[in-house]
């Protein structure tokens, strides 16, 4: 009976191993897509991308890992669907989303710094980061939506 029971945990032992050490794979798999992408990406794109797939629960949990242990950021913008990207050690990252088809395209000019020295002043703080993001219609839409561009 001893015996059973510890065979039991036993196999239960070397199989946790065996989850955890795919769990890292997957990890490292996901943060290297998400470094590699030059924009943001959800869960189901960066799910479409892996060499494995395994179920997209794995990944939803992988990204709170890695989000959690500080490696990646996320964003949403005008629904639930959050998009993952790279800590910028340079600097913050700043986004155009589109609103029609969701696609995300990244800009590197940045006006935080002239604002930043009076808002830290006026609301006696100190600012460490910001994500800055500009909501519309992308070059593809606008052309094929003429006049979207201009409502709302
Ligand atoms: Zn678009
Ligand atoms: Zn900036």
């Amino acid at each position: 009976m001893l015996y059973k029971y510890m065979c039991k945990s036993f196999a239960q032992i070397i199989c946790e191993v065996i989850v955890l050490k795919r769990l890292t794979e997957l990890r490292k798999e996901i943060l290297r897509i998400i470094e590699t992408s030059e924009v943001p990406l959800n869960a189901e794109e960066i799910y479409q991308k892996l060499e494995t797939k395994p179920n997209l629960s794995s990944v939803y949990r992988g990204l709170s890992f890695l989000e959690d242990n500080g490696m990646i950021k996320s964003i949403s913008f005008d629904s639930h669907v959050r998009f993952f990207y790279p800590v910028e050690k340079n600097h913050p990252l700043h986004f155009i989303y589109c609103k029609n088809c969701r696609k995300i395209e990244v800009f590197n000019e940045c006006f935080a710094d002239r604002i930043q020295a009076q808002i830290e002043k006026k609301h006696d703080c100190t600012i460490t980061d910001h994500v800055f993001y500009f909501i519309g219609l992308c070059s593809e839409c606008r052309h094929n939506y003429p006049g979207r561009g201009r409502e709302t």
